[in-house]
């Protein structure tokens, strides 16, 4: 049985420079634990709720004192003394009580926190790590395939770059730790190569180089060459490339702004299909924008033998999204972000769904991260084979990845894509 003794969050700073919560539970048996809640830029519309405050005079409106609020007041006072089975149990009582569909009313910020931290006081109580917790009966634990995001454009950086993310994918690698290594190794190439050309090397928000590229098959055309000068395989013997275009932000009045040119759905998949000739691109996230559902069809019949084509925007981690698009064959694959749902246990059941449709899993950290690692364990005990944290760089994305090399040092996990 859990029990709840307390229950509260502190306002804290995202890698952003903006407030996000730190939760805090503790168990009536001695265990605490706490929770750094994410935050994305490129959100899908259909994504649970973060609650911000709203008043200028603080953060630009982006504060979370009502959030704080709600987690020590109403929902403290709702779970602390009530014994629940299970962490399921929790979670659907924290919906419940919130009472909207999409977690506005108490806040899906507040509502995830409390969710992670509970689960993670729970794998405590149990005696067992927090990734061997999560896993569901019957699946087999492994270690993820990391996909260093190397190249950040979009709405998160300011670079002129309209895709979001160009990421590396050491699907060759024999271990996880090697996987870091490839990262790193061709990271440093990257670096060096576009100093040499007198690029920028600053960051974007998920420590990703932002230089002043405009059009994606040269940036798709730099990392073969890094991927090939820090002396590894382009490709999935080696090292793949995958993409995050994040198209919702692309899309408007029905068409794709790209690098000064309008393109239909059509044209979009037409220009993709010539990248997956040209280069080793196995992955590609979000290709079309969320409401773009005949596309995302029209895109999986052209593309779906050949690459991974990944939802995000378009399913929001939702159960109810994921089977249509299943149903739909729109995509052929997830991404899973624990707060675009809201719940650790919805999460599960979003991915338990995937696996009985066949549907691999991408779990993803937000643009907006704290050093919380939770994902590192949720990636390994789901089974799921993939994990995209951002760069091999800067702390909050680098926390997971070492999470990731803990594990799989104590514990001799295999490693790689199931
Ligand atoms: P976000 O971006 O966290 O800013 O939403 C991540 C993604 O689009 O995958
Ligand atoms: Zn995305």
């Amino acid at each position: 049985m859990l029990t709840i003794e307390s229950l509260s969050a502190i306002e804290v700073l995202d890698s952003r420079a903006r407030p996000t919560l730190a939760v805090t539970v503790s168990l009536e048996g001695g265990q605490t634990a706490r929770a750094g809640v994410p935050s994305g830029a490129s959100t899908g519309s259909r994504e649970a709720h973060e609650l911000r405050d709203g008043d200028p005079e603080r953060f630009g409106g982006q504060g979370v004192r009502n959030a704080v609020a709600n987690v020590g007041g109403e929902i403290a006072g709702a779970l602390r003394g009530r014994q629940f089975p299970t962490v399921e149990e929790v979670d659907a009582a924290l919906v419940e009580l919130d009472g909207t569909s999409d977690k506005s009313r108490l806040g899906a910020n507040a509502i995830v926190g409390v969710s992670m931290a509970v689960a993670r006081a729970a794998a405590a109580a149990a005696g067992e790590p927090l990734w061997q917790f999560l896993a569901p009966p019957g699946v087999v634990p492994r270690m993820p395939v990391p996909h260093f995001n190397v190249v950040n454009g979009g709405m998160h950086a300011r670079n002129g770059l309209a895709f979001q993310e160009f990421m590396l994918a050491p699907i060759g690698a024999p271990s996880f730790a090697e996987a870091v290594r490839a990262g790193a190794e061709v990271y440093a190439a990257l670096s060096k190569e576009l100093a040499d050309r007198g690029l920028a090397t600053g960051v974007g928000d998920e420590g990703g180089f932002a230089p002043e590229i405009v059009q994606p098959e040269e940036v798709l055309a730099l990392l073969v060459g890094a991927i090939v000068a820090a002396g590894y395989e382009p490709g999935r013997k080696g090292v793949a490339l995958a993409m995050d275009p994040a198209s919702s932000e692309l899309y408007r009045d029905g068409l794709y702004h790209v690098a000064g040119e309008t393109l239909t759905s059509d044209a979009m998949i037409d220009r993709y299909e010539a990248m997956v000739d040209d280069f080793p691109v196995w992955l590609l996230e979000d290709g079309l924008a969320e409401s773009d559902w005949d596309g995302w069809e029209r895109l999986t019949s052209r593309l779906g033998e050949r690459v991974r084509l990944v939802g995000d925007d378009i399913l929001c981690t939702n159960p109810s999204i994921i089977r249509e698009a299943i149903s739909r064959k729109a995509g052929n694959a997830a991404l899973i972000k624990v707060n675009q749902i809201g719940t650790v246990s919805e999460t599960l059941e979003a991915m338990r769904i995937c696996r009985e449709a066949g549907w691999p899993q991408l779990v993803s950290h937000r643009s907006g991260e704290t050093e919380d690692s939770f994902i590192a364990d949720l990636a390994v005990g789901s089974g799921c084979g993939a994990i995209k944290s951002g760069a091999p760089a800067r702390g909050e994305r680098v926390a997971k990845y070492n999470r990731l090399v803990e594990i799989e040092v104590e514990h001799h996990l295999s490693y790689g894509l199931t």
